[in-house]
């Protein structure tokens, strides 16, 4: 007689949900694997006593361990959020452990750090029950059984994304108290172990294998088998089996010429984001320590880090710990790379703050690791700006890594292995980890992603996967090197290109949010632009002056700390930002205090004793000529053309020289216009000067704008400029960072306005608009007109309190054109104003600097402004993004009260033939105005001390001393798009010059000739950065 078998049959979904629930956590946790990964554990065995840091203080181990402390137990717990708790550990191992593997178990729900007794940390903890948890710390690897062994553990009150309510992003919970809920000491059980990393790996190939494969069915049979074989009773016996069924299972290798996946470790810690800039000195010591324990046990491992700024941090926090890194950096397991002093924004700053980037990151990275950084790594920033190839290459890097674009909502990023190729041209190679994440585990869904996602497989059959928990710091865990181990087996063509920017399809709203941000970043890089200038000079015209280096590489080195990409972005807590704004406060104060010192030094022949003088001068610098009228505080006894309201200012007129400065005195005030230039005209209030007549109605919008040479009104009928907007403000999920393409679907007049003529001329008129904006928000507009130049400002001034609104200025032109041309870091790039294609309508919120310009054959008109960053033009409708109220992560994003200014620049020509660029500088670098003694005076004649002679398109940005010398390092851009030939002229008594690279290495040697005090034609091609070294007697 036939009996039928008993084998049951076995279905996918069943084995896969068994599977999970074998190694779970929660799910039958006292039987199954996961109950057996420790033999033994003893909470006895360790003895604690506890110092709690008052007034959330966080203070250096040498302090701490001197305190007093009193025993505590399991079961207690500590707050509020960001209190710091420092623990005393007496661990006496039972004698009866002798031979074993000792860890040590800390689950304080919180991070945590194990520190000697010497002083040096030893490993990060992460508690709770997260991807990120890491609670063991291994103590012993053979106990001789009976030791005493003191540890320390600084325990920190927040979790490893800070203490935000609920939510991830949420504003963080002040009261937060975190529970020590488990300290011991254990011996895991390490054929436990394997199996539970050899299931891993199997149930997630069973997972992501295509059922129909033989590979995906062979890892099903495999988890039904190894289950089937388990036995809790004879437990090691069973484990020994099991292991026998993963390890043939998992041993069958990998085809020849399968897609090649790199594995590197890394660890992103946001350099402040759900958390201040203090908590983030700390996680760096956590993650990192804990990658060198992992080292020591996985001498493959290699783990990369990326910020400069942190290492920084950690050399001068923990300095044995930075000791340790840079043995392991020798080895060659701890790379530094990146080549930037933090992973920064790159839609906002300045092209000049992107080379100082490199600049401190590279010379970090040289002189205290011994090499400069090939790659420049960029996985979570919010958009990569167009001339990044070009300031990558000439800051010595030479490939790009990021993966960013995978957020993209709307469009999907067409490579993953490709060249960019960037404004100028210039082309790097770039890698996208098809993984589509930073924060990889090494699972083997992350391997399956890197080649399903890979979309230049026909080019490259390689990625690169960068895996470990990371934003929160943290890095790889065990179990992903486990992984790895079992999942080791697994040429480069002609690659496709992309040309121009990286625009990302995701977080529009980091152009707009955190406002005082956003105005300090753009105020204080000109700031700091003209103090180099002035100094620099000094250096070489002034006597007894000492260039102030050490002071500007700390101002330079916060401002580019702030640039963090989620500070600048306007994406972090409340907490981090009134930290970015005390660094701001502190630079601007700092680096105006220089500016003018040192202004008074280089006209003045002696100090003045205390500080004041009698008279002024004006200082330009910029490149060019400018006529401008120029606000001084108003004296007794001045005979001045126009002097303000309350009298305390008066107007000139300055015609500037290029790079130099006038004394107030030779200013000829010319009697341009007997006429007083602002008037009303029933209910019409006008302001009319020599090139322009602007009408405004009562409610202040703009109805008419009139070019009196070209005889061309722009404003089409019925549709008036300055009109101020709000929108419906709610996106998808990331409040602060994202506005969302249906926002512009509920844009309504933002209250009611009402105008009035302040000044009336004959140098400067204005027109006043208060607005009520809604019952909580109120805002003023001073529009000004000067007798200079036909650019129509707007000044304002807001109390802005809402919820979830955006604010927007809007202008309605009378100009065709299919493309906007948008101001960036040292170019322009064109965008489109169609919605046309996916592609275009993708752009509905982009990022401006200086300005947005439309053009049309012969006529143009440019939207500058002096803060702000976000633009949405669309067919002839321009709008400026002025505020925003997102209210994650920070609770009180942009409430209360701010400044800032946009102005209107009709012009004729297209964009190409136009003042634009230049009149966007002078809008925002005002002409320095500086007191001084007349009498003490210096016997020079204003003269230009750098010009620029022969091309209009090449704009003068950087003047600054040399790092390694009293050389002088220029920088000049070509910043329309085209050929540029021209000569540099100086007055000062220049002796060679030499090109150089953003690291201001020597290049070629550049003519120039003394007689003349010029040099060589040079010749720049379109957008083109040159960065020149001059030697100066
Ligand atoms: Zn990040």
């Amino acid at each position: 007689m036939t009996t039928l078998s008993a084998q049951p049959r076995f279905l996918r979904s069943i084995t896969l949900d068994r599977a999970n629930k074998f190694v779970s956590t929660d799910f039958y946790s006292d039987i199954n694997l996961y109950s057996k990964l420790y033999s033994k554990r003893s909470s006895e065995a360790v003895e604690l006593s506890v110092y709690s840091v008052p007034n959330l203080k966080r203070i250096p181990f040498e302090k701490a361990t001197k305190q007093s402390f009193h025993p505590t137990s399991t079961g207690t717990s500590y707050g509020p959020s960001w209190s710091t708790h420092w623990f005393k550990l007496k661990i006496t191992v039972p004698k009866d452990w002798a031979g074993e593997h000792v860890e040590l178990i800390w689950d304080s729900s919180s991070e945590a750090m194990i520190w000697s007794t010497d002083g040096i940390p030893r490993q990060g903890l992460t508690g709770d029950r997260g991807n990120d948890r890491r609670v063991e710390y291994t103590l012993l690897k053979k106990a001789k059984g009976g030791e005493v062994i003191d540890l320390w553990v600084e325990m920190a009150c927040n979790g490893m994304f800070g203490t935000g309510k609920n939510s991830l992003i949420n504003p963080p919970e002040d009261n937060r108290t975190f529970y020590l809920s488990q300290v011991e000491l254990a011996i895991p059980n390490h054929a436990a172990w394997k199996l539970f990393y050899d299931m891993q790996v199997i149930t997630g190939m069973a997972n992501e294998l295509p059922n129909e494969t033989a590979r995906g069915q062979e890892a099903l049979y495999a988890l039904n088998q190894v289950i089937d074989t388990y036995d809790r009773d004879d437990l090691e016996a069973s484990l020994k089996k099991c292991l026998q069924i993963s390890h043939e299972f998992l041993s069958k290798k990998a085809a020849p010429g399968a897609h090649r996946v790199t594995a590197v470790g890394n660890c992103h810690i946001d350099t402040a984001w759900l958390w201040p800039y203090a908590e983030t000195r700390r996680k760096t010591a956590r993650s990192w320590s804990t990658q060198l324990r992992l080292m020591e046990d996985y001498p493959e491992y290699i783990f990369v880090c990326s910020q400069a700024q942190q290492l920084e941090w950690l050399a001068h926090d923990y300095p044995k710990l930075f000791q340790e890194i840079k043995e392991a950096s020798k080895k060659g397991q701890f790379q530094v790379i990146g080549s930037t002093w933090v992973e920064m924004d790159c839609n906002l700053p300045s092209g000049e703050a992107l080379c100082r980037q490199f600049l401190y990151g590279q010379r970090y990275y040289e002189k205290n690791f011994g090499a400069r950084c090939k790659i420049f790594w960029l996985p979570d920033t919010f958009g990569y700006s167009a001339q990044l190839p070009q300031i990558v290459k000439q800051a010595g890097a030479q490939y790009f890594f990021t993966q960013k674009l995978s957020w993209n909502n709307i469009n999907k990023f067409p490579n993953t292995t490709f060249t960019w190729v960037g404004l100028d041209g210039t082309k790097i190679l770039t890698h996208m980890a098809p993984c589509e994440t930073y924060t990889a585990q090494a699972d083997v869904g992350d391997l399956v992603r890197s080649i399903r996602n890979n979309r230049d497989l026909a080019f490259s059959n390689q990625s690169l996967l960068p895996y470990g928990n990371g934003d929160g710091g943290g890095g790889p865990q065990r179990a992903m090197l486990e992984r790895l181990r079992r999942m080791k087996d697994v040429k480069a063509k002609d690659l496709q290109e992309w040309k121009g920017e990286l625009y990302f399809e995701l977080h529009r709203g980091t152009y707009t949010s955190q406002a005082a941000t956003k105005r300090y970043n753009r105020k204080l890089e000109f700031l700091l632009r003209d103090v180099e200038i002035v100094t620099t000079l000094c250096m070489n015209l002034g006597r007894d002056y000492a260039y102030p280096k050490a002071d500007l590489d700390l101002l330079w080195k916060d401002l580019l700390l702030n640039q963090f990409h989620d500070v600048l972005p306007g994406s972090a807590i409340e907490l981090a930002n009134i930290d970015a704004r005390a660094i701001y406060k502190n630079i601007e104060t700092k680096a105006k205090r220089i500016l003018e010192e040192s202004l008074r030094h280089l006209y003045q022949s002696k100090s003045s004793g205390d500080g004041s003088g009698d008279s002024f001068i004006a200082f330009n610098s910029l490149g060019w000529d400018r006529s401008e009228i120029i606000e001084i505080p108003a004296q007794t006894g001045d005979n001045l053309q126009q002097y303000s309201a309350d009298k305390n200012t008066g107007y000139v007129r300055g015609m500037e020289q290029r790079c130099s400065y006038s004394f107030i005195d030779s200013f000829e005030p010319p009697r341009l216009n007997a006429n007083d230039f602002a008037t009303s005209q029933g209910h019409e209030l006008i302001l009319d000067n020599d090139f322009i007549i602007a009408k405004f109605n009562q409610q202040g919008h703009l109805i008419s704008l009139y070019d009196k040479h070209e005889t061309r009104e722009l404003i089409p009928n019925g549709q008036p400029g300055n009109q101020l907007k709000l929108y419906e403000d709610v996106p998808l999920y990331w409040e602060a960072w994202d506005v969302e393409m249906y926002h512009l679907n509920t844009g309504k007049p933002a209250g009611s306005g009402k105008a009035r003529i302040g000044e009336v001329g004959p140098l400067r008129a204005t027109i006043i608009v208060e607005h009520r904006l809604t019952d909580h928000s109120t805002a003023s507009q001073t529009i000004v007109l000067t007798a200079a130049s036909p650019r129509l400002e707007f000044h304002m001034e807001a109390d802005w309190h809402e919820n979830r609104k955006l604010l927007k200025v809007e202008f309605t032109w009378d100009i065709i054109s299919d493309f906007a041309t948008y101001d960036s870091q040292f170019g322009v790039i064109q965008r489109p104003t169609t919605y046309n294609t996916s592609q275009d309508y993708a752009k509905f919120e982009v990022c401006g600097h200086k300005f947005a310009d439309l053009s049309e054959h012969g006529y143009g008109v440019a939207l500058l402004n002096d803060c702000k960053f976000g633009y949405s033009c669309h067919g002839n409708v321009m709008r400026l993004s002025l505020l925003r109220s997102p209210k994650a992560p920070d609770l009180n994003c942009d409430m209360g009260h701010h400044e800032f200014a946009f102005a209107v620049l009709p012009h004729k020509g297209t964009f190409h033939e136009s003042n634009v660029v230049r009149q966007s500088y002078q809008f925002n670098v005002p002409i320095v105005v500086q007191s001084i003694a007349k009498n003490l005076l210096k016997e020079h004649k204003p003269i230009s001390y750098f010009e620029i002679e022969g091309a209009k398109n090449v704009v003068l940005d950087t003047i600054k001393r040399a790092e390694d010398s009293d050389h002088i390092i220029i920088r000049l851009h070509e910043a329309f798009g085209g050929r540029a030939q021209f000569k540099l002229k100086s007055f000062l008594n220049v002796q060679s010059v030499v090109r150089c690279n953003i690291l201001e290495d020597d290049g070629e040697p550049i003519e120039f000739v003394k007689s003349e005090r010029a040099s060589g034609w040079i010749v720049l091609h379109a957008f083109e950065i040159l960065t020149l070294k001059l030697k100066v007697k």
